[in-house]
């Protein structure tokens, strides 16, 4: 399943551009989301939000800065870290002066490898399981490397799912998820999944969590969800 990989939307009018840097990502295991004007943009972030959006900022239409405002104006969307592209050094001045609220800014002609490294530099923070970090809370650690799970430095047998379950919970401890939220993180907005199967799944993940013991870290939350701590 894809949804381990995250989610990159690349917006960029041209074509050679953003075939290179679409190739990149997805070489470098990302699922990549193209869009060639602000329009589009808007339109597929409604869709599904990615993990990240690389936006170019001349674009017919709308323009990245346009889009890059209107996403940090919403608390839906404004999480979602923004790299901005750029063809000259000045311009780029002038966007940060702006104050789109992008969260990084590239000028073009651009180095692929140091942008790679920017797009995972905002991952790290936003979503570190995506990019093979290892999460901790309290006795609890998720390699997302290996895609080992430890309690009590005891390894823990765990499914896919409940992996990926688990690695949602521990990138924001005491957030309470609802079962559409976990839905879409989880298995995606694509497959239709009844919300009484998360239920399921976290009944797994919690008899794993405890599989030697120790206390049920997982909270159910009335009419809201779920938690972790
Ligand atoms: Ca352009």
């Amino acid at each position: 399943m894809s949804v381990d990989r995250p989610r990159v939307l690349v917006v960029e009018d041209e074509a050679p551009q953003r075939e290179v840097l679409s190739y990149n990502l997805e070489a470098e295991g990302f699922e990549v989301v193209k869009a060639v004007t602000g329009d589009d943009a808007l339109l597929l972030v409604e869709e599904g939000l990615p993990d990240i959006i690389v936006l170019d900022w001349m674009l017919p239409g709308v323009s990245g800065i346009e889009v890059c405002r209107q996403l940090k104006s919403r608390t839906d969307t404004r999480n979602v870290p923004i790299i901005m592209l750029s063809a000259r050094a000045e311009e780029i001045d002038k966007v940060r002066g702006l104050e789109t609220g992008a969260d990084d800014y590239v000028v073009k002609p651009y180095s692929v490898v140091e942008l790679m490294a920017r797009v995972r530099t905002q991952l790290r923070r936003t979503r570190p399981s995506t990019v093979g970090m290892r999460l901790e809370y309290e006795d609890i650690v998720l390699d997302a490397e290996t895609h080992k799970v430890y309690r009590n430095d005891k390894p823990l047998k765990l499914g896919p799912t409940e992996f990926r379950l688990l690695s949602t919970f521990m990138e924001k401890p005491g957030r309470v998820w609802s079962r559409e939220q976990l839905l879409d993180r989880v298995w995606g907005r694509d497959i239709y999944v009844d919300t009484r199967t998360v239920d399921v799944h976290i009944g797994r993940l919690r008899k794993a969590l405890c599989q030697h013991g120790g206390g049920d870290p997982v909270r159910t939350v009335r009419g809201a969800g779920y938690a972790l701590g």
